[in-house]
């Protein structure tokens, strides 16, 4: 099958090796798990449970509110202890509304109904139940799944991309889950496809992935899914690349993968699916990587959702150098955080301590056009220009060059030789964006408010005046009749 030229895109070094041959190992349980309530992009989970409450594992211990949400699980049984704040995995460190339980070490699970036959399912119950199981993207996106599938049924795409890029460095979570559940994911993506209608099953993986590649060709062999090998390059994993390199389709600027025809998934997505659908296993562990030069011995762990970022480091023997960056992901579009008390969560591809060296901090010298950021671009902007504008408080002239399409990607400032931060800048404006959007909203809704109250307090009045006039009518009517009878009496 033919592949499509890539626009863009970087090869940063691998450095995959560390943990690529550490089969995934079962992080043993921590004293508690700290389950946050929001972990999806969409509103938060409502809680379900109270402090003291025995809970199993896959228990339900926060329901989905609104269309874009997704309920959170108990990872194993055990008794919830807190519900309130607790630090966020997020680099602005704040806190968030958390569900903490004391495991009890027992790992005994909440039963649900399982099919006999996935496949003999309704393509919505698939939906439905991968939605009722918390599935999020878990190639970092954390987008809620079902949401994915229903509006895919019901737009009609004809092309179901499985993304097995796993272009950053460091991560490789993705390529061990391919090599020793190949099976299992198999049967999670011809259950989406089920769900979808989708014609055809595409499975896109580096070809630097020989093992997960063989893998997956082995599990697919009896079924209609292709696997295909895709040039190892970054960002390979971001969707719309993947989809132009598998497809020759391009996503419209600001659109949606379901505009062209396709849905795109993480193959431990697909694993998610069948655990959900086949066993009746919400989302409540997920892998992740643990890796970095600061880390002792690298490796892949499956973590049940909620267990503190430290334990994982212990697993692997601790640091042996005081880290100078800890990364959630990978190390291009990850999220640094300042403390190791944050927990895991379903977007947690990997967990990084890099060294100073690997960070490799230098100070930016000026830009020397060279295009070199305007080369790398997947999307095909300008870095250099877009970055003047954003220097200069230009933010409409960045967004007119197309500051919105930026993905953060971070390959501009990968290859720049004047070492200039731009994705900072970028990310830097588009927080000012987002600012400028929700104060526009604010002002928007005050201004609707107050016009509405405004409406109020005139319809109330006028309904007065109207009711005072009537009875001043009926008043009048009232004398005027009384006044006849008695012109009729005295006649009489
Ligand atoms: S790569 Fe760096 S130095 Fe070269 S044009 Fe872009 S911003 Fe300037
Ligand atoms: S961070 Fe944005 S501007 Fe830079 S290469 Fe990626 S998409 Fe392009």
């Amino acid at each position: 099958m033919k592949l499509f030229k890539m626009r863009g895109g970087v090869h940063p070094e691998a450095r995959k090796a560390d943990s690529s041959e550490r089969p995934i190992r079962i992080l043993p349980l921590p004293p508690l798990l700290h389950v946050p309530l929001q972990q999806h992009i969409g509103a938060p989970a409502k809680p379900v449970v109270r402090v003291g409450d025995k809970v199993l594992a896959g228990q339900l211990v926060g329901v989905g509110q609104g269309h874009v949400s997704a309920p959170v699980h108990a990872p194993t049984s055990g008794t919830v202890v807190a519900i309130g704040d607790h630090p966020a995995p997020h680099p602005s460190g704040l806190s968030a509304a958390t569900v903490t339980i004391a495991p009890d070490g027992e790992g005994r699970w909440f039963e649900y109904e399982v099919p006999a036959d996935p496949f003999a399912l309704a393509p919505d119950d698939i939906a439905a139940r991968a939605g009722a199981a918390g599935i999020v993207g878990l190639g970092g996106a954390a987008f809620p799944s079902s949401v994915k599938l229903d509006a895919s049924r019901q737009s009609g795409v004809d092309t179901l991309v499985i993304n097995g890029g796993e272009c950053e460095p460091y991560l490789t979570c993705d390529d061990r889950i391919m090599r020793e559940r190949a099976s299992e994911i198999v049967t999670g993506i011809r259950l989406i496809q089920h769900a979808v209608g989708a014609t055809r099953a595409l499975v896109g993986i580096e070809d630097n992935k020989p093992e997960a590649l063989a893998a997956m060709r082995a599990a697919a062999a009896a079924t209609d899914v292709q696997i295909r090998a895709v040039p190892a390059m970054y960002p390979m994993g971001w969707e719309k690349q993947m989809i132009h390199a598998l497809l020759g389709r391009e996503v419209p600027a600001e659109g949606r993968s379901a505009d062209i025809g396709v849905l795109v998934h993480n193959v431990a997505t697909a694993w998610a699916v069948q655990q959900a659908v086949c066993q009746g296993r919400p989302l409540v562990s997920r892998i992740v990587t643990v890796s970095g030069g600061a880390v002792v011995a690298p490796c892949n762990l499956e973590v049940p959702i909620g267990a503190p970022v430290q334990a994982l480091f212990d697993v692997c023997g601790g640091f042996r150098t005081t880290p100078a960056r800890l990364v959630l992901g990978g190390p291009m579009m990850g999220q640094q955080i300042a403390r190791t008390s944050v927990p895991v969560v379903k977007g947690t591809s990997g967990v990084l301590a890099l060294t100073q060296a690997e960070i490799g901090l230098t100070r930016p010298a000026p830009c020397i056009r060279c295009s070199t950021c305007v080369r790398a671009c997947p999307v095909g902007l300008l870095p250099l220009e877009i970055a003047a504008r954003v220097r200069s408080d230009d933010l409409a002239g960045a967004v007119a060059l197309g500051l919105k399409d930026c993905i953060g990607c971070g390959s501009c400032s990968y290859v720049c030789p004047s070492g200039i931060p731009l994705v900072h800048f970028f990310n830097y404006a588009k927080g000012d964006l987002a600012a400028q959007a929700r104060s526009k909203a604010k002002q928007e809704t005050t201004r609707k408010l107050a016009a509405e109250r405004s409406a109020r307090i005139e319809r109330i009045a006028r309904e007065r005046e109207e009711a005072a006039a009537a009875r001043k009518a009926a008043k009048a009517a009232k004398e005027a009749a009384a006044r006849a009878a008695a012109t009729t009496e005295a006649a009489a």
